[in-house]
Order: structure tokens, then C-alpha cells, then sequence
């Protein structure tokens, strides 16, 4: 949504050398329906999900197994043609297969969840943990059910919309709590007994992370998994005081195979944050505009 509404740079990008009109679209399934000569794993007809991850291979990042953290880092549907189309180029091992009881909306759900997964994964959550969880926009819902499928045992979600088309109680929140109650960080302490043992920053604002500081226990971990659009200020002694661990991921690594895993098993089951499904002709009107103006929606899927 941000490319939507802020637009991309206009400079070449250093991977792809792709500048101007893009295709956008980073979260995609579909079937191949052609291979390349030198294409070994993969045949016409597989059904396969995108991690859309574009990555140098020679930078200081790259060479020390951070390719999320790469210099040059792209995705394809913003530094490459994307996704929203009957049909896109990618290479071989971008791919991922989906398995037959993966549905094609539930693949084009693995990129974000990815996001989530990751996140929970590096955090320190551990089974039976209290959680917070700010935002609660696409990645926050999925990262609730990351964190519920990691064990949580308390899930408060603080949530920003007057109303919206899911019931987060339904996706395994505890507790909902709007993000500007005044009472929002006694009503947390309350249900928490204290504060929360982690902290997932899904929302990326000023608010969130100063509220985060006095939701937490001792020791507690705050995991920013969000983007900024500017630098916020963070009291550094309270991070002290607490013994906090401020922390944070960045997109996603090595796990696209295990999201799969767990969303064909049954154990992620991601299709219910999907709020509504449009024709790609409709894109503009019933997505990127509805999105803007209608907070009720969550994750629409565009069906090429
Ligand atoms: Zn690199």
C-alpha cells in the first residue's frame, strides 16, 4: 500500500536496472506454465508460491547469510514486474511448491505470513508466554497466529480501527484494546499481571513504541517487525531500567518452506484474515482505494 500511495524511486535499481512503471504485486501464487532450458526442479503445471526477495550474493550482508539485510535488497513487484498479472518471469529459486491442499489464496498468503513467522521466530516467545501485539493491519493478524501457534498464552492485540470485517477474538486474541483508550497501558498491565514477557511492533508509529515501554515486564523483549516512516525517540533509560531487549527483523529468511509446512498442516490458517476478493480489472477501484477508505478491510486477494 505504501508504493501505492507514496510511489517508487526513480532511480534504476542496482540488481535489477528496472526503473519507471512497475507491475506491482509481491504476494503470488500460481501454476507454471513454462519452464526455462536450464530450469531443473520445477515443470508446467506445478503449483508454486514467490518469495519475491531480490538479493546481490557479494555484499558485506549477503556474504555473512543476511540476504533479507542485503544493501541492494529488491522485491520483485516493486524493483522487478510483479505479481498483478496473468503472467510473470521469476527465477527458479525464488520458487516455492505448494502442496495439493494448499490452496492458490492461501499461497499468496505465505509472503506476508513469512514476515510474521520470522519475527516470532528470532523473538524469545516462548510457550506460555503474555504477548502484545500492536497493529492490527495484515501482518499483525497473521503475526497473532504465529504466536498463538508458538504458544502464547495470553494475546492482547491493540488495535487502531473503530470496527473492522474480523473479529480478532476469532483469530485468538485474548483481549482487544483500542489504541487510543486512555486507559490503555493499566488495562494491559491488568490482564497481562504486570506486563507483557514480549512486545510485536506491527504498526511502526511513535504511540506504539512508547506505549510498548510501560506494557512490558522486566526483562521483556519489544520486537519491532513494522517500518517507520521517520525515526521516533525512545526513552533509553526506561530500556535500562527494565532490562528491556529492544530488537527488530527485517522481511524474512529461510522460512517459506516451514509457513507452507504449517498452513498445510493446518496449524496457520492464514485464509482468515482475507477480507474480500476482487477481479484484477477492479485492482484500483475495489483494492488500492478500498484499502485507503475502508478500514474494515484487511488483506483483499486479486484474482488475475
Ligand atoms: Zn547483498
Amino acid at each position: 500500500m505504501g508504493i501505492y500511495n507514496y510511489g517508487l524511486g526513480t532511480d534504476p535499481h542496482p540488481i535489477t536496472k528496472h526503473a519507471g512503471q512497475t507491475i506491482l504485486g509481491h504476494e503470488f501464487s500460481g501454476t507454471i506454465v513454462e519452464v526455462g532450458a536450464k530450469v531443473g526442479k520445477f515443470k508446467t503445471g506445478d503449483h508454486i508460491c514467490v518469495e519475491p526477495l531480490i538479493y546481490c550474493g557479494t555484499c558485506p550482508a549477503c556474504t555473512h547469510g543476511f540476504f533479507n539485510q542485503c544493501h541492494s535488497v529488491g522485491f520483485i513487484g516493486i524493483n522487478r514486474h510483479g505479481g498483478f498479472a496473468q503472467y510473470v518471469a521469476v527465477d527458479e529459486n525464488m520458487l516455492h511448491k505448494l502442496p495439493d491442499n494448499v490452496t492458490f489464496e492461501e499461497g499468496a498468503l505465505v509472503e506476508p505470513t513469512a514476515v510474521s513467522f520470522y519475527s516470532v521466530r528470532e523473538s524469545k516467545l516462548k510457550a506460555g508466554d503474555f504477548v502484545v501485539i500492536y497493529g492490527a493491519g495484515p501482518i499483525g493478524l497473521l503475526t497473532l497466529l504465529c504466536v498463538k501457534a508458538a504458544g502464547a498464552a495470553k494475546i492482547v492485540l491493540v488495535d487502531f480501527s473503530e470496527e473492522r470485517c474480523i473479529t480478532p477474538q476469532e483469530l485468538g486474541a485474548s483481549l482487544v484494546v483500542k489504541g487510543d483508550a486512555e486507559d490503555l497501558v493499566q488495562q494491559i498491565l491488568a490482564f497481562t499481571n504486570g506486563g507483557a514477557d514480549v512486545v510485536f511492533d506491527c504498526a511502526g508509529v511513535q504511540s506504539t513504541v512508547s506505549n510498548a515501554l510501560y506494557t512490558t515486564k522486566m526483562g521483556a523483549q519489544i520486537m519491532l517487525l513494522a517500518t517507520f516512516k521517520k525515526p521516533i525517540e525512545i526513552d533509553s533509560n526506561m530500556v535500562m531500567f527494565k532490562a528491556l531487549q529492544l530488537t527488530s527483523t527485517l522481511a524474512y529468511l529461510h522460512v517459506f518452506p516451514t509457513v507452507i509446512e504449517l498452513i498445510a498442516a493446518g496449524r496457520l490458517d492464514v485464509s482468515t484474515v482475507i477480507t474480500s476478493k476482487i477481479e484484477l480489472n477492479d485492482i484500483v477501484d475495489k483494492g488500492f482505494e478500498t484499502l485507503i477508505n475502508d478500514i474494515k478491510q484487511a488483506k483483499v486477494l486479486v484474482k488475475p
